[in-house]
């Protein structure tokens, strides 16, 4: 397949449109689905094949399905917007083809070509534009995955896959709109480890993070945020957003990607409007005590998790077992309210577009 096209084949009942008006209103997050689906197939005889937009239904597969025993999975997450003028685009979308593709490698599965991922996220956005919920700090969250669809349960990459985008209108992350959150240090859980999947964007990820963040939601915090697995010193991540330091004398520090973080797009979106405006943005190890220590003696003003579901959100106040740190008076910092500006205003189309990051689709 080399110029990409999907055929269209629309829902026979599509949800109304006082319907659908009502239910974007306040969506919350990825509870909101639209109409339609994209999918692609791949087997190893065809190669990619059979591209279209069909009503969203439920996915039929054999009970030995690969994916099922083995979480041979990845996915994506991206959102595209509507425009003062009413145009719709997408924000960075070839980057998360790019990542796709690094993640189906890292996953031994079929690399999806970057054009097609990009046009099933532009097709299906355009068959769903009346879906696209217009308040401030709401898009259209797209969610490309794709899964090893073969029937047999011996151990190897599968012949077969399922590549799918479905769309949900969302609105803030945070269920009630929460101002910052706080973090659980986990001391007994990691997430990635060197050689591991850390960096690439697939489920099993998830899977192995989810008791960690029950343990943060029983200790009454928000969110985990994860330690290097070797040293269990490092500060890595949450478990879906990556994480900036503000200092008190204007810069600012991410941890490396040194292959157990996720390279996020929203990371490297602040990362390069912070150097913009030439704040220095180190990318260096941060430990769990440097942490604690900077944030008592002041030298630590902010910290912020970023993602593109959660976009920016502040980091409050940090506990373990054994330690419990609030970051500056705990409110959102002057600086991470302002990148989250500068961000959220070029997404929206409110300011110039420097670095091209919006693709205008329609
Ligand atoms: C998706 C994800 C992020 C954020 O990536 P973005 O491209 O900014 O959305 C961060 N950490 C993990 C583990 C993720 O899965």
């Amino acid at each position: 397949m080399t110029q990409p096209s999907f055929a269209f084949e629309p829902h026979a009942t599509p949800v109304e449109a006082s319907e659908r008006a009502a239910r974007i209103v306040n969506p919350g997050f990825g509870r909101v689905f639209t109409d339609h689906m994209a999918t692609i197939r791949w087997s190893e005889d065809k190669g990619w094949h059979d591209a279209k937009i069909t009503a969203r239904a439920p996915i039929v597969m054999d009970p030995a399905a690969a994916v099922l025993h083995y979480a041979q999975e990845i996915f994506e997450g991206l959102k595209a917007y509507t425009l003062p003028d009413g145009g719709v685009a997408l924000f960075r979308a070839e980057q998360n083809a790019a990542r796709f593709r690094r993640s189906a490698k890292r996953l031994a599965m079929a690399e999806l070509p970057e054009d097609l991922f990009v046009a099933s996220c532009r097709e299906l956005t355009l068959a769903e534009r009346e879906w696209i919920p217009a308040g401030e700090g709401s898009a259209l969250y797209l969610r490309p995955f794709m899964i090893a669809s073969e029937t047999f349960l011996g151990v190897k990459p599968s012949a077969e896959y399922l590549y799918c985008v479905i769309a949900s209108a969302v609105g803030n992350y945070w269920p009630g709109g929460a101002k910052s959150v706080s973090l659980w240090v986990s001391k007994e859980f990691t997430r990635a480890a060197p050689g591991g999947t850390g960096d690439a964007k697939c489920g099993g990820n998830y899977a192995a993070s989810l008791l960690a963040q029950s343990e943060a939601i029983r200790q009454g915090c928000d969110q985990v945020v994860f330690l290097d697995a070797t040293e269990r010193r490092w500060v890595e991540e949450l478990g879906g957003m990556n994480i900036f330091f503000v200092f008190d004398d204007g810069t600012m520090l991410t941890p490396p990607l040194t292959g157990t973080i996720l390279p996020g797009i929203t990371r490297d979106s602040i990362l390069t409007l912070a150097r913009d405006q030439e704040i220095t943005v180190r990318e260096e190890r941060y430990s769990i005590e440097e942490w604690q220590a900077d944030a008592a003696s002041g030298r630590l003003v902010e910290a912020f998790a970023c993602g593109t579901a959660a976009v920016v959100t502040p980091i409050g106040k940090v506990s373990s077992a054994d330690f419990s740190f609030q970051i500056g008076d705990g409110q959102p910092g002057e600086r991470t309210q302002a990148l989250l500006k500068q961000l959220t205003d070029i997404q929206r189309g409110r300011s110039n577009d420097p670095h091209g990051w919006m693709q205008r689709i329609g």
